[in-house]
């Protein structure tokens, strides 16, 4: 019997604020019926290669792929790039300058958090085990973890967010130099989760405009949390601008159930998927 292709280009590792190794990621992904998966890592390429080992031995097509933090009209954007080359220096220089500001600050997180009395520095410590680059989820996890939230969600209600302890404010590289990184690297950049970012559909627009001009190619149109009305939505922009489109579920953890591994709709008909640029 050949399979039926499935796609899910959007997924994350304990190398950045997923839960699962790569290698148990992959194997995830078959048990989902997923053919062909993206590792899409958090402003890192470190699960890259152990992802790749694991797909080969799999069976499981495997694809390069990060997603990066960057700044536009003073919004957090996520772009994620697909099919990147994990060698080309203008890829790590740009990921390494992203990493270091996630250093800087879990530093000043750490500080804030401490005038509040709340010190989860061993903690956090501890949980990235050396291999992960900090982000909030790991800190909304130790503030679980001390009895400061009954769960993460909480978490992000009363800490880490504007104006709650522990927020720092970041500056993110602008969209046109993450754009350029990606395209650099061979890699196709796509605007991650466009309903994430709650922007009118005219604001929206005026994004897609800009990003367009950056050099990104493909918008995310089917992730977990899309609804019917919402990919039609999208799918009238990625017409009108001629993108192509991604599939991406988004899944940290399991203990995320509205983010499951594979759980999207399959992508209308009328678009050009993504992987044609792969
Ligand atoms: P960072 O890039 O370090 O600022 O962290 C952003 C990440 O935090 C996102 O990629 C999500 O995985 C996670 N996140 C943001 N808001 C929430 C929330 N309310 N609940 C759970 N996870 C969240
Ligand atoms: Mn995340
Ligand atoms: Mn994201
Ligand atoms: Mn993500």
């Amino acid at each position: 019997m050949i399979q039926e292709p499935k796609y899910d280009l959007h997924s994350h590792s304990y190398y950045s604020d997923g839960s699962l190794s790569p290698t148990e990621l992959v194997l995830k992904a078959t048990e989902r019926g997923i053919t062909h998966l993206a590792l899409t890592d958090h402003d890192t390429l470190d699960g890259l290669g152990e992802a790749s080992r694991a797909a080969d031995k799999l069976g499981l097509n495997f694809i390069n792929g990060v997603e990066l933090s960057c700044t536009w009209e003073k919004l957090l954007i996520h772009v994620v790039g697909l099919n990147v080359d994990p060698s080309n220096k203008i890829l790590q220089r740009a990921i390494k300058s992203n990493k270091q500001r996630r250093e800087s600050r879990a530093e000043s997180m750490y500080e804030d958090l401490e005038q509040n009395d709340i010190d989860i520095r061993e903690t956090v410590i501890r949980n990235l085990k050396g291999r992960g680059v900090p982000t909030r989820p790991h800190f909304a996890d130790a503030l679980v973890e001390h009895g400061f939230a009954k769960d993460k969600k909480q978490a992000f209600k009363r800490y880490l967010v504007k104006g709650k302890p522990g927020y720092i404010p970041m500056l993110w590289p602008d969209l046109n130099e993450i754009a350029k990184a990606i395209t650099s690297a061979g890699g196709v950049a796509v605007l991650a989760h466009p309903m994430r970012y709650k922007l009118t559909r005219t604001k929206l627009s005026l994004l897609i405009k800009d990003m367009v001009a950056a050099g990104v190619k493909g918008i995310e149109i089917c992730t977990a949390s899309t609804d019917k009305q919402q990919i039609k939505m999208l799918s009238d922009l990625a017409q009108k601008f001629r993108l192509v489109a991604s599939v991406g579920s988004d899944f940290h953890s399991e203990t995320q159930p509205w983010a499951k591994l594979g759980q999207t709709e399959p992508l209308p008909k009328e678009l050009t998927p993504v992987w044609n640029l792969f």
